[in-house]
């Protein structure tokens, strides 16, 4: 069965509570689409009233980040099951600005994989080189790496449900984007990792997406490759071009 595409939003520390619902409601008869499945995946303080904004739309939301702990002493952290009950379908985990700046590392990334599935939540995995990494050609092998340690114990049927972001980090809020042969190249060696420590099946299910700099102009082209199944979208997420994306076709 074909993959159905699904682009997501990643809102990022931008939106206050009343201009989250305002871009909703902007964005809201754009985003209409039968064929993709369109998530925005906002602050946390914006998750309630964003809930509320896109009700009865095709619109899911996800949050940009949680803590792997069931609840307890651990200030200003966000629960899976808080995440839950207040309407999250997806939650985006290991973005690479939360690996670099808050020095998350792929164990606790594994955990937090884990809590996800546990309460019930779809995990958008991030993974990703530096132009560094790139240079060196150690691409696949560090991409490789990262799924491998961050989905330990996971099953296979978790993982068939699940969505994993390709987004070389240079190409993250630079306005570079990676050539579409470059991505499709890492997209389709995640999907022949999830193959080889799974199944055909497992990696025939898995949606893959890329992400950095997507835009209007370059969605159409990314997204026909075999192995892209949309895209996560920083910038251009936040403005009437995200419903051009979504409708890329
Ligand atoms: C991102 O933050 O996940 C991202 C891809 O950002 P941008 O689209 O702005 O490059």
């Amino acid at each position: 069965m074909a993959r159905k595409k699904i682009v997501a939003g990643n809102w990022k520390m931008n939106m206050t509570p009343s201009q989250a619902v305002a871009l909703c409601n902007e964005l809201k008869d754009l985003v209409k689409s039968d064929e993709v499945d369109v998530v925005y995946c906002v602050p946390a303080v914006d998750i309630v009233p964003v809930v509320e904004a896109v009700k009865g739309s095709n619109v899911a939301v996800g949050a940009e980040n949680m803590y792997f702990e069931e609840k307890g002493a651990y200030t200003g952290e966000i629960s899976a099951a808080m995440l839950v009950d207040a309407g999250v379908k997806y939650v985006i985990i290991g973005h690479s600005e939360r690996r670099d700046y808050f020095k998350e590392d792929d164990v606790l990334l594994n955990k937090k994989v884990k809590k996800a599935f546990e309460a019930g939540l779809t995990p958008i995995l991030c993974c990703g080189e530096t132009l560094e990494q790139r240079e060196m050609g150690i691409t696949l092998d560090w991409i490789r790496m990262q799924i491998k340690s961050d989905l330990v114990d996971v099953t296979a049927e978790q993982v068939a449900s699940m969505v994993i972001a390709y987004e070389p980090i240079w190409a993250i809020g630079t306005g570079k984007t990676a050539t579409t042969e470059q991505a499709q190249e890492v997209c389709k060696a995640i999907r022949e990792c999830v193959a080889e420590v799974y199944d055909a099946a497992t990696a025939e299910a898995v949606r893959i997406q890329y992400g950095g700099s997507v835009n209007a102009g370059n969605a159409a082209e990314l997204f026909a490759q075999p192995d892209i199944d949309g895209g996560l979208v920083g910038g251009a997420s936040l403005k009437a071009d995200f419903g051009k994306i979504v409708n890329y076709k």
